[in-house]
């Protein structure tokens, strides 16, 4: 019991592999919970480019934290973002669809991620998505399928190359695996399904900065890598710098000077930047922020000067043995879940809390196509087909939930075995959405201004903006 004489206080921001492992192990532990997440579903974020190339559903990647949490009773599971943290008061505030609340905490997690960074150039957005969320990829989906579909109305062989050309930019895990299914639909799934085009006819380019496709495999993986991509007709065009992006193409810079890739459909895989609220999670500590925006932690995660509040995941700048950055992969978030976990549980029964975390490599994965993969743990390396069934093994463990297990595994057995995607469908909504919600704001936002804008109308004074408590007793700390 806390001296407010309730049960310790954990609030989890976040429901990734962070937030979600955090609280799995708090299940036996004397806490409350309240898990606030942007959506209402946790994302495995590895298979975001199968459900973009209609590989699997949006559901077999998203299940609802509901449902993955259902057995958990000391968990309370809140819609909404956190846009600010008073550490002094420990409170958060919430923004939900057309409420504001906040919520006090005795022990604080914070697990939101990363999103995409366009180093910069934030205008390449709207022309090459990146692939972080649903939304991401379900607006890929559509734009990859409808070029093809496109391409089938013109009859100018140059404007049917032009969205023929798909551009990746990125050649980490994301961009390669991306290449390599775009690659796939061109060539095994979409032939003899269109009466105007060939789909085989399709430039399918992998475009990045430095030398190597996965470069943090190592030289041997990263090489045979390439080779598997360039046997499936990906151009792979390294030491290439992207410089400019634009609705019909994309301007680069490699050693022989500046060119022009004409391409209808970009997609953006490279650069992340940690969120918003890790900057302000950070001034209210007085906390480092990296380069990327990571807060740099404590050895045991926690927030200089808070021991209280950890960050974790993609969020947080820790290094490991190497000296370097711990990476940002599911891993990291995970083990760093179950360690602040065990934080919270030692120094509720009275043990030394501070320890370390110490972050076990367990080895990476990337696949290139169907049957082929590398992987690289410890010191084995392996390529090819024995590789993707180390993949296949790995991601249906750590897919969540039975169900979705099973319907993955039988949307792979059509997809990889026969050459169908059943997840074709791209709606006009999810092509457009993002740029109409640009153009015309969040919803909820709207009918605020509206009703500001009617109070002052009628009163001749703003309305005071007073937060919500979303409900007892977890409105603001006493
Ligand atoms: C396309 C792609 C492919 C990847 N492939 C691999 C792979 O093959 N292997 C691997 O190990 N790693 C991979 N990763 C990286 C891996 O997914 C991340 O390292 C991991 O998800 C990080 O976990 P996390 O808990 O820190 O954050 P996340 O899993 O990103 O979870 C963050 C959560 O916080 C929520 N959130 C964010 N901001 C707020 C806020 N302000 N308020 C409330 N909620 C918020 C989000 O909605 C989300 O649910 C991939 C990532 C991507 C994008």
């Amino acid at each position: 019991m806390t001296q407010a004489g309730h049960r310790h206080r954990v609030v989890v921001v976040g429901a990734g592999f962070g937030g979600l492992f955090a609280i799995k192990a708090l299940r036996r532990a004397p806490v409350d919970i309240t898990l606030i997440n942007g959506t209402a579903y946790h994302l495995f974020q590895p298979l975001l480019y199968q459900m973009a190339t209609g590989i699997l559903s949006e559901g077999e990647i998203a299940p609802p934290i509901r449902e993955v949490l259902k057995r958990q009773k000391n968990v309370d599971v809140r819609l909404g973002w956190v846009t600010d943290v008073d550490v002094e008061k420990k409170v958060v505030s919430v923004s939900g669809p057309g409420i504001e609340y906040t919520v006090g905490y005795d022990t604080l997690i914070v697990a939101a991620g990363a999103s995409q960074s366009y180093f910069g150039n934030d205008e390449f957005a709207d022309h090459a998505p990146g692939m972080k969320s649903v939304d991401d990829a379900l607006e890929l989906r559509a734009r990859i399928f409808g070029a093809f579909e496109v391409a089938d109305l013109h009859t100018d062989p140059e404007t049917i190359q032009r969205w023929l050309t798909f551009v990746i930019v990125g050649a980490g895990p994301t961009g390669t695996e991306l290449a390599g299914q775009i690659a796939e639909l061109a060539h095994r799934t979409l032939p003899g399904q269109y009466k105007h085009i060939d789909p085989r006819q399709a430039r399918i380019i992998l475009v990045d900065a430095i030398g190597a496709v996965l470069n943090t495999f190592g030289d041997h993986l990263s090489a045979g890598a390439q080779r598997q991509l360039e046997k499936l007709g990906v151009e792979v065009k390294l030491n290439t710098k992207v410089v400019g992006v634009d609705s019909t193409g994309i301007e680069v810079e490699d050693p022989d000077g500046r060119h022009r890739i004409e391409s209808i459909t970009k997609v953006w895989a490279a650069g992340v930047a940690a969120p918003p609220l890790a900057r302000k999670l950070a001034e209210a500590a007085g906390a480092k922020t990296d380069r990327a925006g990571r807060v740099f932690v404590e050895k045991d995660t926690s927030l200089p000067g808070h021991p209280e509040v950890f960050v974790l995941g993609d969020m947080m700048n820790l290094a490991g043995q190497d000296g370097k950055p711990l990476p940002g992969v599911a891993q990291v978030a995970i083990q760093s879940g179950r360690h602040a976990a065990d934080q919270i549980k030692r120094r509720l029964s009275g043990k030394e809390a501070g320890q370390p975390f110490k972050y076990f490599d367990k080895g990476s994965l990337a696949t290139i196509s169907r049957f082929s993969a590398v992987a690289s743990i410890g010191k084995i390396r392996l390529s090819g087909f024995p590789a993707w069934l180390v993949w296949v093994a790995v991601h249906l463990f750590y897919l969540v939930g039975f169900k979705n297990r099973v319907t993955a595994v039988l949307h792979w057995a059509v997809s990889f075995i026969g050459r169908g995607r059943s997840e074709r469908v791209a709606t006009q909504q999810q092509a457009f959405a993002r740029r109409a919600i640009r153009a015309y704001g969040d919803p909820f936002e709207r009918e605020r201004v509206a009703a500001v804008t009617a109070h002052r109308r009628e009163n001749g004074a703003v309305p005071p903006r007073t937060p919500e408590v979303a409900r007892e007793p977890l409105s603001v700390r006493e």
